[in-house]
């Protein structure tokens, strides 16, 4: 039986820009990382649909060889919430500095309020290299 990787859906301004749209620390090695285990989708006001202009815009922040990566993530559409575009019927990550209370009340619904997981690059710069390490660290065979 083939087994359907995990959905992750990335925000971009406090996931993968810190304050200053400063890079986040240990971004190449994470978006390595979770292109290669996970099925990596874009959840953020700076995606409707068309990954082009969110990889434009983050161009002018990173690297070529992290644009390069981002490249790979997919593209989500959503009206006013979030949630909208998250695929309740597999199981997923959601890494958000911050939601609506009408997005955690969706999430609560679906049983899924554990799936997001608050970034906090402000309080811990390092925490993307942590998730990779431990809350993201895939086995291959978990059921
Ligand atoms: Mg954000």
């Amino acid at each position: 039986m083939r087994v359907l990787p995990t959905n992750i859906y990335i925000d971009i301004d406090g996931v993968i820009l810190t304050r200053g749209a400063v890079p986040a620390l240990h971004l190449d090695k994470f978006l390595n990382y979770i292109l290669g285990n996970y099925s990596v989708f874009w959840l953020t006001s700076r995606c409707h649909g068309d990954c082009q202009y969110t990889v434009n815009y983050l161009s002018q922040f990173l690297l070529p060889e992290t644009v390069a990566l981002l490249k790979n993530i997919k593209p989500t559409n959503f009206r006013i919430d979030k949630t909208e575009a998250i695929d309740f019927t597999r199981k997923f990550f959601w890494l958000d500095d911050d939601i609506f209370a009408s997005e955690a009340n969706t999430l609560k619904q679906h049983d899924n309020y554990d799936s997001w997981i608050v970034v906090n690059l402000i309080e811990n710069p390092d925490q993307l290299l942590h998730l990779i390490n431990h809350k993201l660290l895939y086995h291959k065979y978990r059921v």
